[in-house]
């Protein structure tokens, strides 16, 4: 099963929440709220009934979420569907200028055939051409080459 992730500004920050409370918030039963608090989530369990502070709450899901990213490596590109980074299959990478500083990179994902998109520097954009082996048009080269 997918690991799910929950909205780090689901709890209000300024009130405490119980174990049950949390729980109910999350739509999660009261054990895998337990294995957060293992997990290092922050709570006052000093005394009963335990209590966790909405922004502890919020601070806990918010890196939970950057940690399950998963970074791009130059070759690749970030498939929505998948949830994965995949290399684009070569030949049929599309490269979009945006302005002089960002230029937009279009694959398909080879496994699951859905258009991804990434976001680029212009600057970078040899490496990355050559990275996923597409070949720049010279028209894009004049952009750079002119700021
Ligand atoms: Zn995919």
């Amino acid at each position: 099963m997918q690991k799910r992730h929950h909205n780090p500004r689901l709890a209000k920050i300024h009130r405490s929440y119980k174990v049950d409370e949390v729980a109910s918030l999350y739509g999660v039963d009261k054990n895998t709220v337990r294995n957060w608090i293992k997990a290092g989530l922050q709570c006052c369990d000093s005394k009963r009934p335990t209590l966790i502070m909405g922004q502890d709450l919020n601070v806990f899901h918010a890196l939970r979420r950057s940690k399950n990213k998963r970074p791009c490596k130059l070759n690749q590109i970030y498939c929505m569907r998948c949830r994965e980074p995949r290399q684009p299959e070569s030949g049929l990478i599309e490269y979009q200028p945006i302005n002089e500083k960002t230029a937009n990179l279009i694959g398909l994902c080879p496994v699951c055939n859905t258009l991804m998109n990434r976001r680029i520097s212009q600057a970078k954009v040899e490496v990355f051409a050559s990275q996923m082996g597409f070949a720049l048009p010279l028209v894009d080269l004049h952009i750079i080459d002119c700021h």
